[in-house]
This record gives C-alpha cells, sequence and structure tokens, in this order.
C-alpha cells in the first residue's frame, strides 16, 4: 500500500503540491459550475418569475375594479335597467375588465411560454407547466362570464331577479379561479425565490468548507513535510557531528555549527568543513602510512631496504623476470667485519656500515636497488642488467670500496658473488646460486668477485 509518510522528501512536496493544486482546481470548477447555475436561475427569476409576480399584482387590481362595479349594480338592484348611464358605465367596465383580464392571462402565457420554450425553467417546471393550464381554465371562465354578462345586459327590470344571481355566481367563480390562480403564482414565486436562494447558500457554504478542508489538508502536510525534512536534517547534522568528533576528538562540537540562510545551507556548509577535514585527515594518514611503510621496510642504520623488503622484492623480480625483464643479482659481505667491531668497537663497525652504503649508492644507478639483508651482508638487484655487466659492476664496487681512506675509519673489503636470472629461478635458487659463489669469493682470498 502507498504509505506517505515513507517517501523521500522530493516525492512528498510533489504529491503535496499536486494533491493542493488538484483541490484548487475541484474548487475552480465547482465554483464556476455553481455560478453559471446560480446566474441562470438568477436570469429564470428576472425573466419569469418577477414578470409573473407584476401580472399578478396588476390582476389583482382589475378583480377589484370588477368587485366594485358587481357591487354598483348589486346596490342599483332592478333600478339598474332605468339607469341608462349606469348600464353604460358598466358595459364599458365590463369589456374593460374581460380585454384587461385577457390581456394579463395572455401576458402570463406568453412569458410561461417563452420560458418553456428556451428551457430556460429548470426550478419546479411541473408548477410552472401547471400554470398554463390553469391560465387556460381562466380564460374559459372569463369567456363564460362575458357570455352571461351579455346575457344579463340583455335583460329587463322583470329579468334582473333571475338573471343576476347567475351573473353573480360566476363572477365569484371566475374570482376564485383568479385568486388561485394568483396564489399559485405567488407559491411558485416564492419557492423559486427559496429556491435559488437556498442554492445561493449552499454553494458559500460548500465553498467555505472545501476552502477550509484545502487549508486544513495543505496546512497538515506542509507541517508534516516541515517536521519530517527539519527531522532529516537534524538526524544528518548529528551523524556529521559524529563524524567530525570521531576524525577531531579535541574540537568542541560547536565548531561546526554554521549559520546559513536555510537549513540545507547550513547543511551544505556543515558537509563542505566536514570534507576539507576529512581530506586533511586522509592527507596525515598517507603521510603516516609512508612513514610506516619506510619505517617497515626500511634499515634503521643505513637507511637502505631492509630484509622484509628484500623477501617481497625478490619475488616480483622473479615475476618480472618471467615476463621478460632480465637481471642481475650481487650479494656482497663486508670481510672480517666481526675482527673490526672487536678491534674497533662497534660504534665503528656501524660507521664501517654507513660508509660502505654510502660509497656503494654513489655508484649504482636509479634503477638498481640496494637491501642489507644481513648484519653485514647485502644484496643489489640490477635491472636490465647481464652477469657481464653485472660482474663489471661488482669489480668497481669493490675496488672502490678496497680504496677508501676515510679518516678515522679502519680500512675494509668486501666480497661479492654475481649471478643473472637464468629459466626457470626462483627466488631461492638465484639467491642460493649467488651466495654460494659469495663464499667461494671468500673461500678465494676475500676482497674478490666471483660472478656465475
Ligand atoms: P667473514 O669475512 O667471513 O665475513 O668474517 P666476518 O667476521 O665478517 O663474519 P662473521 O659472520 O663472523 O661476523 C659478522 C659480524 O657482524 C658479527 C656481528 O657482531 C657483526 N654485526 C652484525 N650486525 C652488526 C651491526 O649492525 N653493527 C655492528 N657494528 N656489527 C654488526
Ligand atoms: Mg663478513
Ligand atoms: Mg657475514
Amino acid at each position: 500500500m502507498f504509505n506517505w509518510l515513507n517517501v523521500s522528501m522530493t516525492r512528498k512536496i510533489s504529491s503535496l503540491s499536486f494533491v493542493l493544486l488538484s483541490f484548487l482546481f475541484v474548487v475552480i470548477l465547482y465554483s464556476a459550475y455553481q455560478t453559471q447555475k446560480i446566474y441562470k436561475e438568477m436570469h429564470e427569476v428576472a425573466k419569469i418569475d418577477v414578470p409573473l409576480f407584476e401580472v399578478m399584482a396588476d390582476m389583482d387590481m382589475l378583480q377589484l375594479k370588477q368587485h366594485l362595479l358587481m357591487e354598483g349594480i348589486r346596490q342599483q338592484g332592478d333600478a339598474f335597467f332605468a339607469n341608462k348611464s349606469m348600464q353604460e358605465k358598466s358595459i364599458k367596465g365590463f369589456d374593460e375588465f374581460s380585454s384587461q383580464l385577457a390581456a394579463q392571462l395572455d401576458k402570463s402565457m406568453e412569458i410561461l411560454r417563452t420560458g418553456l420554450g428556451f428551457g430556460s425553467v429548470r426550478i419546479k417546471l411541473m408548477d410552472h407547466k401547471a400554470l398554463i393550464q390553469q391560465i387556460n381554465l381562466l380564460h374559459q371562465h372569463r369567456m363564460n362570464f362575458d357570455l352571461l354578462v351579455d346575457e344579463f345586459l340583455a335583460q329587463d327590470q322583470q329579468g334582473f331577479s333571475t338573471a343576476w344571481p347567475l351573473l353573480e355566481q360566476q363572477d365569484s367563480e371566475l374570482a376564485d379561479q383568479a385568486d388561485i390562480l394568483l396564489v399559485n403564482i405567488e407559491q411558485l414565486t416564492t419557492k423559486v425565490a427559496a429556491t435559488v436562494e437556498k442554492q445561493e447558500r449552499d454553494f458559500m457554504i460548500i465553498n467555505a468548507l472545501l476552502g477550509f478542508s484545502a487549508f486544513a489538508i495543505g496546512g497538515y502536510l506542509t507541517l508534516h513535510t516541515i517536521l519530517s525534512f527539519r527531522r532529516k536534517v537534524g538526524s544528518l547534522r548529528g551523524q556529521i557531528d559524529s563524524l567530525h568528533r570521531s576524525i577531531s576528538p579535541d574540537e568542541s562540537r560547536n565548531a561546526l555549527r554554521n549559520k546559513g540562510s536555510d537549513e540545507l545551507d547550513e547543511l551544505g556548509r556543515d558537509l563542505k568543513i566536514l570534507m576539507a577535514r576529512f581530506s586533511l585527515e586522509q592527507d596525515n594518514r598517507d603521510e603516516v602510512e609512508t612513514q610506516l611503510l619506510e619505517l617497515a621496510t626500511r634499515d634503521k642504520l643505513t637507511g637502505v631496504f631492509n630484509r622484509h623488503k628484500w623477501d617481497e622484492q625478490i619475488k616480483d623480480e622473479i615475476a618480472l623476470a618471467n615476463r621478460g625483464h632480465h637481471f642481475s643479482l650481487i650479494l656482497l659481505d663486508v670481510d672480517y667485519f666481526k675482527k673490526i667491531n672487536d678491534s674497533h668497537g662497534h660504534d665503528v663497525g656501524d660507521n664501517v656500515l654507513k660508509l660502505l652504503v654510502n660509497t656503494l649508492r654513489k655508484r649504482l644507478r636509479e634503477t638498481d636497488i640496494l637491501f642489507r639483508i644481513g648484519g653485514e651482508e647485502f644484496a643489489i638487484l640490477l635491472r636490465d642488467t647481464n652477469l657481464e655487466d653485472a660482474k663489471i659492476l661488482a669489480e668497481q664496487l669493490r675496488k672502490k670500496v678496497a680504496a677508501l681512506d676515510e679518516s678515522g675509519m679502519p680500512p675494509f673489503s668486501i666480497s661479492l658473488g654475481v649471478t643473472d636470472y637464468q629459466d626457470f629461478d626462483d627466488q631461492v635458487r638465484i639467491v642460493k646460486r649467488a651466495d654460494v659463489l659469495l663464499y667461494e669469493a671468500k673461500g678465494a682470498g676475500r676482497n674478490c668477485v666471483i660472478a656465475g
């Protein structure tokens, strides 16, 4: 299942924006739809229900006039037919009433038919349709009443008592019908107004709820995102701190606290300092490693490579030789060194060894490697050198040592065994061969070179 709390910061922020934007989009769509709907309803009210209400007011007035006319005739009684001017006034009154009522009814019909025809009636559609039937009915009554009026006016004084009640009854029915219509119109317009008002209110409430929900969701997600962001940055800074302490335990914690424009900026600065310290630490470590390596591979007294290095190097050299890089080997040993120690002291013996190394080094090439492999025993690896050249070099070295004449130093000599790499040699075989040759040189009287 999708777990929002566990997703990455970037996904959190983008989903947060997506949710809020979608919400906003829905609210805008909803508002646009509702505004349009309310606009149409207002339009409907303005075009249909308001004019209907106005017609209703006019009809009320008309009925009042008709009532007064009828009341006037009723009071006259059968004397009405003797009163010519009254009769003329009444004929005119009845005509006006009928034509004005017909006009009002036609107007109402026209308003309703136009509204229904254009489809703009959407609230209480059935009620509006029912009004049309009632208007037709009222039209019918009006025509019936007109007939009765004509019959009544054709009477004489004797006919009043029979025709008048019929006319009054028809008038009263007409008035009732008109009242029903007016009440219906009034109720309908009130209902429509209430519906529109309710829809407006609902729209406001729903919009407010939507807005509040967007605010609440947005607020919660934003707060959650900020908190989790700060928690993660805090934990990262904690880790940086502990890394910092692990590489420089003496420095105070605050040494890393940086003020930046924001958390990411501060984090970036912390990381930069940490990286600088790491790189310094790495440099120190490299230096220490080099020193340790020197200590592990160098002879303390003379500074040349030691026995340990020799054991490794001879293996590598054999491996290279197997791939075609030829080399030669000289083993040399100080003659009667014990005697030097015995007669001049150990310190002089040490100095003899140092002098020997300096003398050898001066004559060796950069690619030649000198090792102290025993007390007063040395090995020289000569890369890309054949046996003949190695022998010549050994002889030169022997001569140089024998010719030394340093003040305060006893004269001394060296014996040398020289060999070169041969097929199927390994480190044991080649060293053994050189060793045998060295001992042959010792046996031959020392201060000499034997190659083979
Ligand atoms: P040979 O001609 O047969 O090589 O005789 P030698 O006396 O040189 O041989 P030997 O092996 O009998 O003596 C080597 C001496 O070197 C013994 C030891 O005390 C001495 N020695 C070994 N290492 C050192 C050192 O670092 N300093 C000093 N001064 N003497 C050392
Ligand atoms: Mg010796
Ligand atoms: Mg020796």
